[in-house]
Order: C-alpha cells, then structure tokens, then sequence
C-alpha cells in the first residue's frame, strides 16, 4: 500500500516510526582502513629479524630472535591492555620477510607509528669466550644499555625523533641507561648520535625506517652478547620497566595534537 493513500492517522504514525527505526537501524558501510588513513595510537611493533636469519647470539647462545618476539608480544599486550592506544604485532611468526615490508603492513594495519624492537650485540674484537653450561659462549662484559635509530630520510623524520626523544626520557625517568658503543669510531659503528644523554642515533640507511610511510624507530633494548644484561633481559621485572618506557611514550606520542 501507497503512504498516505487510505491510511488512518494511526497507521500513517505507525508506518513514520517504522521508516524512522529502519533509517536508525540501517547498517552504514564501515570505512575501509586505508580510507581512514593511519592512526597515531596504533603502533605497529616489529618483531626484529626472522626464525631462519635469526640476528644476533647472546652470551648463553640464545638467538637474538627469541627475544625480540617474546618483548615485543609484551610491549604489544601492554600498550593494548590501556585501551587508549592499541598495536599491531607485525612478523610475530618469524616468516623470512623483506625490511621495507614490515612498516608497509604496519601502514595497511591502520597505524600511524612503527616499532621495530632488536637487542643489541657488539663489534667480534669485544667479544671474549667464556664458558656456561660445558659449552662455549661469547660475551662483551663491558657494553650494556639500550639504543634508539631513527632515519632523516625517512617519510616523518620530526615525529620520528619526536617520538625517540619521548622514549628516551621515559627510559632515563625509569634508571635505564643508554649504550654510545654505536658512536665509537671504527669499522660496523661510528654511527651519529643525535642525542648523547637519550642515547639516540641516526642511521639514514637502515631500510626499515627509510622505507617506512609512517613515523619509525628502531629499539635496540640491551645487549644480548653482555652475560650480565642477558641475565637482566630475562627479569620480568626488568622488562617490566622497559615495556611501561615503551608504553608511557606510545601514549604520549598518540596524545599530541599537533601533526
Ligand atoms: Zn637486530
């Protein structure tokens, strides 16, 4: 039946209310997320490296993988557990995957910021063998600290540093101490410190920030090839402090309205 044609007023009132309930109710297309463009509180967290080129060998000959995946699950969970920020875990099954993909899925997971977490070793000439468990072991007893790098040739070198400086204060708020073994002039290093106290250097080549569309960094978060610090990065409580540095800057960095 035609509106208004042989209605009461009753029944036109009911037949306005149904149209009003159906426009209400409607289901609206969901943007797609590319439409949305990336947003600042979703950080993608990268897992450093893959199972078959696993980086780095900790003094105890654990890969440097290991524990790139099981900080980076952390740092992850805990930035999502706030509800004002969220993250997406990029590389978490250690697939062999190309550097400049890893911020591009970042960037297609609707984030609007990229970290890429690695743990550190040192140059063969610092490494003295030692002995754990019968086997041999390598260890650099005199390097410790964490290490953030970011690109100037990077898409957003501002909010790149930006968001370096804010981790680096958290990191110095909370007792962490920074490692300049990067800056040391010889071959595989002198690299540009940008910041000396906040231990953050510049790396212009790395092609996981150079590649990257979005703000990215690069965490290095202690020195695996130091027996010492090993045994510190496998304290939860000692994680504990880094994952609430990384957490606490995220929400900052995710706060600012600024561009
Ligand atoms: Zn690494």
């Amino acid at each position: 039946m035609a509106k208004g044609v042989g209605m009461t007023k009753q029944a036109e009132r009911g037949w306005f209310l149904a149209l009003a309930l159906a426009v209400l109710t409607c289901p609206r297309p969901v943007p797609a997320q590319a439409e949305l463009g990336p947003d600042r509180c979703v950080i993608g967290i990268d897992v450093g490296h893959s199972l078959d080129k696993p980086g780095a060998t900790s003094a105890r000959g654990m890969t440097e993988w290991t524990f790139n995946r099981r900080l980076a699950g952390e740092v992850a969970q805990a930035i999502t557990e706030t509800g004002a920020a969220s993250a997406v875990l990029i590389n978490g099954e250690g697939r062999s995957m190309a550097l400049a993909d890893r911020p591009r899925l970042a960037k297609e997971g609707g984030a609007g910021l990229f970290l890429s977490i690695h743990h550190d070793s040192a140059q063969p000439q610092f490494l003295k063998p030692w002995r754990h468990d019968g086997k041999e072991g390598l260890t650099a007893d005199d390097i410790s600290g964490y290490s953030i790098f970011v690109s100037s040739t990077g898409s957003h070198p501002v909010q790149s540093l930006r968001m370096a400086k804010g981790l680096a204060g958290e990191l110095r708020a909370a007792g962490y101490a920074p490692t300049l073994h990067h800056a040391v002039p010889i071959k595989g290093e002198s690299r540009e410190l940008i910041d000396r106290e906040g231990g953050i250097y510049r790396f212009d080549e790395l092609a996981v920030l150079r590649t990257a569309e979005i703000p990215a960094l690069l965490f290095e978060a202690g020195v695996i090839v130091n027996r010492w610090e090993e045994a510190r990065l496998e304290s939860a409580p000692y994680r504990g402090g880094l994952i609430n540095a990384v957490t606490q800057a995220v929400l900052d960095y995710c706060a600012l309205t600024d561009p």
